[in-house]
């Protein structure tokens, strides 16, 4: 079977699923399985591939069809330049963190020896990306899973990035006990989305991503809070940043409990779709 013939199957197949970007998604499965960069699959179009080949690609599209994300099916994604491990145990990275990653680099300068904390780093992408974007920065990750803590120091070993990795519940009342305090910066991308929304989702975030890492009960403040708490006990240096991704209807009061902690120049920025995504402030 010729690769375009493949190609136009599973393209069709993910289609006829109502699977987002098909076409995206059929490059991604064939360009990984055959091993090949996505410039080069059309000058490879009227190759044959052998029947491993084409078994592994049906076997790739058929989970896609389930709906299962692509990541998830092929284990790894791309985040920032990154080769990122993956599994259901942590959240598919979102454009938008790479997004706040660039707010959260503009708010601290460049070629600065920070203290870097990650709140809940999930595969470690928001970790390894500040690490590798400002080499001589000290950064820490901390997750309350273990599962999520075993792939990011992964991830951070295949990327050669040192990073401290902590297991850690941003609830729990020994918190910054357990991270240590006087951080220069604190970025978190913290489970946002009510319980009540949960029908609301697309399947392939519901049925397949981890609800702990996007899920944040009733309370859409909760983690929030949680952070804004643990200001008071030394989290922050004096002079340092906070950076938060937050949903899109929250934005605004967690801008407000910022404020009531005592932290200054608290701004809102947009994602890509201009919806208000980002809250950073700095303890003065
Ligand atoms: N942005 C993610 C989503 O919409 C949610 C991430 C989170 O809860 N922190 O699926």
């Amino acid at each position: 079977m010729y690769i375009k013939t493949i190609f136009r199957e599973v393209e069709n197949l993910l289609e006829q699923a109502s699977i987002p970007s098909p076409r995206r998604t059929a490059v991604w499965i064939l360009c990984d399985i055959i091993r090949c960069s996505p410039a080069h699959l059309i000058s490879r179009e009227g190759d044959r591939l052998d029947q491993n080949h084409i078994i592994r690609i049906r076997e790739a599209a058929k989970r896609c069809v389930a709906h299962e994300p692509v990541q998830y099916v092929l284990g790894h994604t791309e985040f920032g330049g990154l080769r990122l491990h993956l599994s259901p145990a942590v959240l598919i990275p979102r454009p938008e963190t790479e997004q706040m990653i660039e707010v959260a680099l503009e708010a601290v300068g460049s070629g600065s020896t920070l203290k870097v904390l990650d709140i809940g780093t999930g595969s470690g992408c928001i970790a390894l990306s500040i690490k590798h974007a400002l080499p001589a920065a000290q950064v820490t990750a901390c997750d309350i899973s273990d599962t999520a803590l075993q792939i990011a120091k992964k991830n951070a070993k295949k990327n050669g990035l040192d990073i401290r990795f902590i297991m850690a519940d941003l609830l729990s009342y020994d918190f910054v006990h357990t991270v240590g305090m006087g951080y220069d910066l604190v970025v978190a991308n913290p489970p946002y989305i009510p319980d009540s929304e949960h029908s609301q989702l697309p399947r392939i975030v519901r049925d397949y991503e981890p609800g702990i890492a996007l899920f944040c009960g009733d309370d859409p403040l909760a983690f929030y809070r949680a952070i804004a708490e643990s200001l008071g006990t030394g989290l922050l240096s004096q002079g340092g940043t906070l950076v938060l991704e937050t949903h899109v209807d929250y934005a605004d009061s967690v801008g407000m409990l910022l404020q009531q902690k005592d932290v200054s120049q608290v701004q809102i920025k947009p994602d890509f779709a201009g919806l208000p995504r980002f809250v950073i402030g700095k303890l003065l």
